[in-house]
């Protein structure tokens, strides 16, 4: 009796079977100054420095070799399909926080207008 228990326990089978990776959107306050200084961007095909502009970057380079910012975040312009290399880049640099490109531009150009009419 108790071994069909173990087996018909949901609770249990969760814990055998290998969770699936699954991606949520948080929320978390930032200064503009202190994201954009360790972030990279990243398009279609290389990643772009958002604290010096420098472009061609490698997804996986660390440290900007134009202003030597280490990257900490990266925002990918098209979400869904850098899927995999959000994937990979988890595994392989655990550290570094995804942000949401439309946040960080749609934040970046308040600030600017800002300045511009402040
Ligand atoms: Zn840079």
């Amino acid at each position: 009796m108790s071994v069909f228990l173990w087996v018909d326990n949901p609770a249990i089978d969760a814990i055998i079977s290998p969770m699936p990776d699954r991606y949520f959107r948080i929320y978390k306050k930032f200064y503009l100054d202190e994201l954009k200084t360790h972030l990279m961007t990243y398009g279609a095909l290389s990643g772009t420095c958002a604290n010096c502009k420098h472009m061609d970057l490698k997804i996986d380079t660390l440290k900007c070799p134009e202003c030597n910012t280490e990257f900490k975040y990266i925002a990918f312009q098209n979400i869904k399909e850098h899927m995999p290399k959000m994937l990979k880049i988890s595994h392989e640099q655990p550290q570094i926080v995804f942000v949401d490109y439309e946040d960080f531009k749609r934040i970046e150009g308040e600030e600017k207008a800002k300045g511009i009419l402040g």
